[in-house]
């Protein structure tokens, strides 16, 4: 059968429902099938820790789209389907059950998967990863004055979720491996910024610590256990401990992998009809220094449809700069640029920290690699970006002085 006019993208996530989106703006009218291996129809990830946990937004605001719009506009979503392989010789993918089905193009976009703490009883059911929506739906229905959670990770997860189950007034108990939550993302200035703001909201930090052991009690959690032997009583367990790309299709067809799967400017991997976008890709990236994997919402959201228009032969080089959000309690932030653990030698405060109306700065050899604003939503995000496009070096004291233009540090 003639492979010819078929796109397939494997991950019905938002980067994979972005592309197919974007196929049919661009006009595409040939076949497109979006297999996706979970049974919901796409969806956002940010509300299942943010506004749909916090009961604030509706359940089906997270959908990218409605379940009908995908007929309506002749894509063929099938739920509940996993690939199990890749031919790209062949120009087919299997799924379970053996189908095989071929394309002209093929477009991967499967995502992350939590990494699972490994424990006796982490398996309980009342152990949540919060990766997909049936898992916020549950918690939404727990948190309540009075019921307790303790959040394994002081990262992004970790610390929406302990604000959402704050909000609630659940009690919450945190659980970090790291001196400060987000120290390995954001160093220990800002780390310090976030501890005290869940302090602030009663929530209890234990940092530096590890758990041993979720005790159950038929099946119910009962309590955490740390490596120090405490243990803290609890009802739910949340854990953010990270993710792993989900590459092991890419890695077994023999694509070429570093860190993630290996793509140029335009998101193509290095077989010609095959492309990856969102958390998978690993890009050659046309501004940052070196390869950037990036796992966050809008990486899904612009680079799905990057990926798109470059599989349909447009000329493209997505240089987005990685871009993300918070929201905690009364904390908004934004952050533009790629600083991971290792590639910044200083961070620079500039405003009010203990305010909490600041903005900082990741420097790598006297560049800005990366920046934020907390709660500056009338500067915004577009200094910062200018700052670290233009890769000029800066003063740090100048930077961190307010009165000194951005530009001019
Ligand atoms: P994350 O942001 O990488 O944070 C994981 C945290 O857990 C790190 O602080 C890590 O410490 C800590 N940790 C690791 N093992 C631990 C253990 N055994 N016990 C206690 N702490 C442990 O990952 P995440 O919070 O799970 O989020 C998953 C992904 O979704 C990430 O890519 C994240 O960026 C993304 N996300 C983004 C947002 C946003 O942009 N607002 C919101 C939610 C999720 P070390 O660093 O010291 O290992």
């Amino acid at each position: 059968m003639s492979t010819e006019g078929v796109f397939v993208i494997v991950g019905g996530g938002l980067a994979g429902a972005k592309a197919a989106e974007t196929l049919r703006e661009e006009g595409f009218d040939g076949q497109v099938v979006l297999l996706a291996a979970e049974d919901l129809p796409p969806y956002e990830r940010p509300p299942l820790s943010k506004g749909y946990l916090l009961g604030a937004d509706e359940r089906e605001k997270a959908f990218v789209h409605p379940l009908e719009w995908y007929s309506g506009h002749d894509i063929d979503l099938r739920l509940g389907v996993r690939v199990t392989a890749l031919h790209p010789g062949d120009h087919q993918v299997e799924v379970a059950g053996g189908e095989r089905i071929g394309y002209e193009k093929l477009l991967l976009a499967t995502g992350s998967e939590p990494r699972r703490l490994d424990v006796p009883g982490a398996e309980l059911d009342a152990v949540y990863y919060l990766r997909e929506l049936p898992h916020a739906d549950h918690l939404l229905d727990v948190l309540e004055p009075g019921h307790r959670v303790a959040v394994i990770g002081g990262g992004w997860i970790g610390l929406e979720v302990a604000a959402a189950a704050r909000t609630h007034g659940a009690e919450v108990t945190l659980i970090e491996v790291a001196d400060l939550p987000l120290q390995g993302v954001m160093g220990a200035k800002v780390g310090r910024v976030f501890a005290d703001l869940h302090r602030e909201h009663g929530v209890s930090l234990r940092l530096g610590s590890e758990v041993r052991e979720v005790i159950g009690d038929n099946g119910r959690v009962v309590a955490v256990v740390t490596a120090d032997g405490d243990e803290i009583m609890a009802d739910t367990v949340v854990v953010g401990i990270g993710v792993r790309p989900v590459i092991d299709l890419a890695v077994a067809a023999g694509l070429d992998i570093d860190d993630g799967v290996a793509v140029d400017a335009a998101l193509r991997t290095s077989d010609p009809d095959v492309y990856a976008a969102g958390d998978i890709a690993s890009m050659d990236h046309p501004v940052l220094p070196g390869r950037v994997r990036v796992e966050h919402w809008s990486n899904a959201l612009d680079g799905g449809p990057a990926a798109a228009r470059s599989m349909l032969g447009q000329d493209v080089s997505y240089d987005r700069l990685p871009y993300f959000f918070t929201d905690q309690y009364d904390l908004g932030m934004e952050y533009i640029g790629h600083a991971p653990p290792g590639g910044y030698d200083d961070v620079v405060l500039r405003g009010d920290v203990e305010g909490r109306v600041f903005q900082a700065f990741w420097l790598d050899g006297g560049r800005v690699v990366a920046g934020m604003h907390v709660n500056m939503w009338d500067d915004g995000i577009a200094p910062i970006e200018a700052l670290v496009r233009s890769g000029q070096t800066v003063e740090p004291e100048r930077l961190s002085d307010p009165e000194t233009a951005l530009d001019q540090a």
